[in-house]
């Protein structure tokens, strides 16, 4: 443990609203002496006895005794001026996320706190050194990025400008560890690695929207279901407001020089702008009745209902584990599978990355009986299918009826490369490839981040490894190829790890 962080016994907070309140709860609970200070009068003192109903609640859970609740009382200090901070090990910075207010605020602390005082600020996104930017001893500013609600949340950020020195890295490392934390180590820059790499669950999610390939219901059920997730891209959109998402979204697309993997629709800004922000406003992606989503029924016309099993159909996978699959259900169906396409019969495809349309004029098959369905993700969960413009009713009636014959739930999304998971989840782990090859931060320290900071059923990178690198380059450069846009193109670092089949966790 280094020197400095021996040394850290008591705590500044400025800015005592919900972050600065949480972090003064957990800093004071972990033993270490807090002074609380907010601009406006007071809400040092409210925050104190919030945080005593939040210990009592501890208390009704039996995780707290009183004497403990009192100790850790005793150590919040409320104060009224910033100076009275300057004495103290370090400061963590909790005030409102406005750049010039921050700029003041570590231009007063830089020049006030002793020298040993180490300040790092819980900026949501802006960069340090930019918060940084007034001060001369800049060694020692680094950012400390906890999560909502700090007493729940593991994580914590450790952001280190090209400036701020080693051991006050190892300090705020030791320390974070020290009040029960999973630090992880980000270069600075806009987004730091959560808010970065957490982008593409939204964006690429809109861009599904913006193409018709699915309802927001629709999505959401396929990502959770299929692809793992514990809540779908728009549900946690209008949980949190389109007015905190929508801002802070664009601003990473601004501050990344446009950058087109973050950029968002122009659907989106139109229910920004017509005031409908989520769940606080009734009405965001989904309608809320009662605090609850109205999700309308997906109307299946009757014809495409009532056709039974298809008698036979022709089976077509790009891998051959997806063959035995597609082979093992139609067998369990009794439906008998023919060597050659047949005209007017059922040809059932396994892409990867690709859409119906590009399968069917590859094999030449007839695309009005052709449905592909995705083997990658929700297999024994949600199956996804799809299929071409102008398909005929029939064969899409017999394929539903065939995927659904063992109980399992399939649902027809509109022709798109790679579904919905195989392109959702293959735009995640290649913006976290390009993060890797920016250096951002470790491996490690990536699927560690997404999973409790974001709460990812997997790390982005193990994601990628457990479909597989050449997998996830396939599906990328699928995309890559039919929309041709530079959203879609492979990262450097997943090309490399890709077209050798290596992990992508392979170092340089
Ligand atoms: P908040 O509005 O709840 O609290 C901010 C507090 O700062 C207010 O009490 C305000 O009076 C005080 N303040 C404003 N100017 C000040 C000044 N010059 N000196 C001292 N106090 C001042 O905001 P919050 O949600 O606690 O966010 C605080 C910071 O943490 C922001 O930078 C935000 O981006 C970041 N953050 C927020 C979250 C979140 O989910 N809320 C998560 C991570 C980081």
């Amino acid at each position: 443990m280094s020197e400095l962080m021996n040394s850290i016994r008591c705590v500044g907070l400025v800015g005592a609203g919900t972050m600065g309140r949480g972090i003064a709860q957990v800093c004071a609970q972990a033993g270490f002496e807090v002074k609380l200070f907010d601009a406006l009068p007071q809400v040092a003192q409210q925050s104190k006895a919030s945080i005593e109903k939040a210990l009592l609640k501890l208390i009704e859970k039996g995780r707290l005794t009183d004497d403990d609740r009192q100790a850790i009382l005793s150590r919040i200090h409320p104060c009224e001026a910033l100076d009275n901070l300057f004495q103290c090990d370090l400061v963590i910075e909790a005030a409102i996320e406005n750049l010039e207010i921050k700029r003041e605020l570590f231009k007063s602390l830089d020049e006030g706190c002793k020298e040993q005082t180490i300040l790092v600020s819980n900026t949501s996104a802006i960069p340090i050194s930019s918060i940084a930017a007034l001060t001369t001893h800049r060694q020692r500013i680094a950012g400390l990025h906890f999560m909502n609600p700090v007493p729940l949340m593991k994580l914590v950020e450790v952001i280190q400008t090209p400036v701020t020195s080693a051991s006050v890295v190892q300090s705020l490392l030791a320390f974070s560890a020290a009040i029960g934390k999973t630090p992880i180590l980000v270069k600075d820059g806009p987004g730091f690695l959560v808010g970065n790499c957490a982008r593409a669950f939204y964006t690429e999610a809109l861009r599904l929207l913006k193409e018709c390939i699915a309802s927001p219901a629709l999505i959401d059920r396929i990502i959770r279901e299929a692809g793992g997730y514990r809540m779908g891209p728009f549900e946690v959109i209008d949980l949190v407001g389109l007015d905190v998402n929508y801002p802070s979204s664009k601003a990473l697309f601004e501050d990344s020089f446009f950058e087109p993997r973050y950029q968002l629709t122009s659907g989106y800004k139109l229910l920004v702008e017509a005031g409908f922000l989520g769940r606080k406003t009734g009405m965001g992606f989904y309608r809320y009745e009662d605090g609850q989503a109205v999700i309308e029924p997906v109307s299946v016309p009757e014809a495409q209902m009532n056709t039974g099993l298809p008698r036979s159909a022709w089976l077509w996978a790009e891998k051959s584990s997806g063959l035995e699959m597609l082979t093992s259900l139609a067998k369990k169906a009794g439906v008998v599978v023919l060597k050659e396409p047949s005209p007017g019969v059922l040809c059932l495809v396994a892409p990867i990355g690709r859409d119906t349309v590009s399968v069917v004029k590859q094999l030449g098959i007839d695309p009005g009986s052709t449905v592909a369905v995705d083997t990658l993700y929700g297999w024994s969960s949600h199956r996804t299918f799809m299929a071409c413009p102008g398909v005929r009713p029939e064969p899409l009636a017999h394929a539903r009826t065939l995927l659904a014959s063992d109980g399992v739930v399939a649902s027809q999304i509109n022709d798109s490369p790679g579904f919905i998971m195989q392109r959702f989840q293959a735009v995640i782990t290649n913006l976290a490839c390009d993060l890797m090859q920016q250096g951002l931060a470790s491996a490690d320290a990536l699927n560690q981040g997404m999973k409790l900071g974001f709460n990812f059923p997997q790390g982005p990178l193990e994601a990628g490894d457990a479909l597989g690198s050449e997998t996830v380059l396939t599906i990328v450069q699928a995309l890559y190829d039919f929309y041709e846009e530079d959203r879609y193109r492979p990262s450097p670092w997943l090309k490399r790890r890709g077209r050798l089949g290596l992990s992508l966790t392979t170092p340089d």
